[in-house]
């Protein structure tokens, strides 16, 4: 789950670190009364949406007086903003942030995620800051510093000494970075993140260490024990079908392609979105029905499935292992007439009472091709598409 810049600000005030005074607003004349609060003569009026890169899209301007302000936030409010992640379709903001202005000297970029290689959390951190991290991963990999945290004893000052110098912080600053940088792994850490990204962190030219930006994503996983941050969850930024999808426990991301897949078990469905790639068509969507599907859950698929006016054909694809074949051919059959499916459906069962799920198909007079294996699976939606 993800949250906006300004949540993220207010998570990581509460773990000391330190940030520039500011507030969201919802309209114009509630940018002016929160700069009024804020105070001073320089604000920066920042598109809050789930998406990086706002800057060089437009959702990021100074303002220098409160018409300015005023101005800046009804032109920013309701414009769709396309950055490099929101895809070209962009997203609407619906809130900005009117955050006090400050003297940069220099920015970094500071940032703790989970290393599959070592199971740890890293922290991550550059001298080149407020640019592209995934630029400067290809193009100057070695001003990207990184330190391993132990979980039992968490992040060393020594260590954070050690990535301040790494990335060439004065040493006036240093004291400053370190309080920051322990703050941001105990967030990481007591929220449950999956990345907690500050791009940039910036020394000003007071000698100050602030956080200008901050992306936070959470373990969805860990949601239930993690109230405060559920409370944050913002539904105007999510894929409606994928809000659905969570209502009936079904792990739902939607795709770009016209292949709808269903599919139990997230390693099954990788497999299945590779091999109709493989055979030259795309799926729709990544679903994982879970290993416990049954009737409902399998019809409350098919139905987030069909939402999607691209879909023309449906790929079924279950290992029948907790589940038995018969049962999950019963619960296809149930779905598709329920639905009145319309597009082509291959079906391709393996495991449990195999056969018994087959002849459940083949008898139920219903328009579906069934296949024996995956390729075959996925050569023939493939064709079934093409007509
Ligand atoms: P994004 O990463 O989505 O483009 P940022 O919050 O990183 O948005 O802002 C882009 C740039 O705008 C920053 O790199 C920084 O140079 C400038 N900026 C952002 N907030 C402030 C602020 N409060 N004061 C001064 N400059 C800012
Ligand atoms: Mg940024």
């Amino acid at each position: 789950m993800n949250i906006h810049e300004y949540q993220a600000k207010e998570v990581l005030r509460k773990f000391g670190v330190a940030t520039l005074k500011g507030q969201v607003a919802n309209s114009p004349e509630e940018a002016v009364a929160a700069a009024k609060q804020i105070g001073g003569n320089l604000w920066v009026v920042k598109a809050q949406i789930h998406a990086g890169g706002r800057g060089k899209g437009g959702g990021v301007k100074l303002a220098k007086t409160l018409d300015e302000v005023r101005d800046l936030t009804k032109q920013m409010l309701g414009m769709t903003l396309v950055t490099h992640q929101t895809g070209p379709e962009g997203k609407v903001v619906q809130k900005v942030f009117i955050e006090a202005g400050c003297n940069i000297a220099k920015e970094y970029y500071v940032a703790c995620l989970i290393d599959r290689a070592t199971g740890r959390v890293t922290m991550m951190a550059s001298s080149e800051g407020g640019m592209d991290i995934e630029e400067v991963a290809e193009h100057n990999p070695d001003a990207i510093k990184k330190v391993d945290i132990d979980p039992v004893t968490g992040l060393g000052a020594w260590q954070a000494r050690e990535l301040a110098f790494a990335i060439g912080m004065q040493p006036e600053v240093v004291g400053k970075a370190v309080k920051f940088m322990t703050g941001l792994y105990e967030a990481f850490v007591k929220c449950d993140c999956s990345i907690a990204e500050i791009n940039p962190l910036v020394v000003t030219k007071e000698n100050d260490v602030l956080c200008l930006d901050a992306k936070m994503n959470f373990d969805s996983n860990s949601l239930y024990r993690q109230p405060q941050i559920l409370e944050m969850r913002d539904l105007n930024e999510e894929e409606p079908t994928e809000i659905e999808a969570s209502k009936f426990d079904l792990a739902f991301i939607k795709l770009d392609g016209n292949i709808g897949c269903l599919v139990n078990g997230a390693g099954l469905a990788m497999a299945t979105l590779d091999i109709i790639k493989l055979h030259g068509a795309t799926p729709a969507n990544f679903l994982d029905v879970g290993g416990g599907a049954n009737k409902e859950k399998v019809t409350n698929a098919f139905k987030i499935i069909l939402k999607d006016p691209n879909v023309k054909g449906i790929l079924v694809n279950i290992f029948g292992g907790i589940m038995k074949c018969d049962v999950i051919a019963e619960g296809v059959i149930a779905a598709s007439k329920e639905v009145g499916l319309k597009v082509p459906l291959v079906v391709r069962l393996e495991g449990t009472n195999v056969e018994l799920g087959k002849k459940i198909l083949a008898e139920s007079g219903l328009n579906i091709i069934p296949a024996n294996d995956l390729t075959d699976a996925a050569k023939k939606i493939t064709a079934a598409i093409k007509g």
